[in-house]
């Protein structure tokens, strides 16, 4: 009874509103797209056709009845990925150290394990907090000691998660890892990603894991991977590039990368700057709305102007970048938001 009334008061107020509402009343999509916009889809719009992932894009293929892959990189140190995330794990002379443990794989790291040796895992290190990364931690069984910087321990204490149990060990800046003839040199360089993101480094197998910051062959994850601080970011790519290792493991992608990855990402990042500091200096806030619109609603005046602004900032970026980074269309009009804004404010 109650849901045949509510259907008819429903029915009332549609049939009230295709009475009396006009076309001009309703927020509709613009009658005309701006000036010069992109092939490319912006926010919002589905796209039919992606762009092709270009061949230096892609890494070997995952063997689906495993559903991971165990890459050695030298030195009882591996890689082990479902080729969407990674992660590492070490071996020494009595024990395993595992490196994040991102739930989409996590049940598969101690059958990884097992692959190469029967020794416990010891230890366990946090790359940083997200859930995505480190939240199939449960899955390795109890680790007695658990490694992370000590605002990671502070975000998952508040996050108060059963999945991310609390790091036992915590440092600040830096943290030497010796077990048997191994070595694992973590060290923070400050809030670029998400506050508590470590640098890990295996000196002995010239590896270097940072989680969330390089994306090999591809375009970084919308809105520079979800920054927390985007100069931040641009800075710690820096660093990353001044670190002499042979082998990237960034957390992310089908591939391990190597200094040419980062800085190809970097020179991208810099002709993305420039576009965006380039169409914020030549565009005039409110030249695209009528002036009734443009004196009392100012965030239309900042929605018009910003959209206008990374319409160049795509425009700039397109002949030269899309067929470079794989993914380049489907992000592009993030990185230009998150771009213009972070040269506005930050
Ligand atoms: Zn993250
Ligand atoms: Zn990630």
């Amino acid at each position: 009874m109650c849901s045949k009334l509510r259907i008819d008061a429903v029915a009332v107020v549609l049939l009230a509103a295709a009475g009396t509402a006009t076309a001009s009343d309703r927020p509709d999509a613009a009658d005309a797209a701006y000036a010069d916009m992109p092939h490319i889809a912006p926010i919002g719009v589905r796209i039919a056709h992606y762009l092709p992932v270009p061949q230096n894009a892609k890494g070997p293929a995952i063997d689906p009845a495993k559903g991971y892959r165990l890459q050695e990189l030298g030195k009882g140190l591996y890689l082990i990925t479902d080729n969407a995330y990674q992660s590492m794990f070490m071996v020494y002379e009595s024990g395993v150290v595992v490196v994040d443990a991102p739930p989409g794989y996590a049940a598969h790291i101690v059958e990884g394990i097992r692959e190469v040796t029967d020794k416990p895992i010891t230890h366990l290190i946090y790359s940083h907090s997200h859930t995505d990364h480190i939240a199939g931690a449960n899955a390795l069984g109890k680790v007695p000691t658990i490694i992370a910087h000590a605002e990671t321990k502070r975000l998952l204490a508040r996050d108060d998660d059963p999945n991310r149990p609390l790091p036992t060990v915590t440092f600040a800046d830096r943290y030497s890892l010796k077990v048997g003839s191994q070595v694992l040199e973590l060290s923070y360089h400050g809030d670029a990603h998400e506050p508590g993101n470590i640098f890990i480094c295996a000196p002995a197998q010239q590896t270097l894991m940072v989680v969330d910051m390089v994306f090999p062959g591809w375009m970084p994850w919308r809105r520079f991977a979800v920054a927390h601080d985007v100069p931040g970011y641009f800075a710690q790519l820096e660093e990353i590039r001044k670190v002499p290792f042979k082998t990237l493991v960034g957390g992310h992608v089908a591939r391990t990368g190597t200094h040419a990855d980062v800085d190809r990402q970097i020179a991208f990042l810099q002709d993305l700057k420039a576009a965006a500091a380039k169409a914020l200096g030549a565009t005039k806030p409110g030249a695209g709305l009528d002036a009734k619109t443009a004196s009392e609603n100012p965030w239309a005046v900042f929605d018009d102007y910003i959209d206008r602004v990374v319409i160049q900032c795509v425009n700039g970026l397109t002949p030269k970048w899309q067929s470079q980074l794989a993914a380049y269309d489907v992000y592009i009009w993030d990185q230009c938001y998150a771009m213009e804004q972070s040269l506005r404010i930050d």
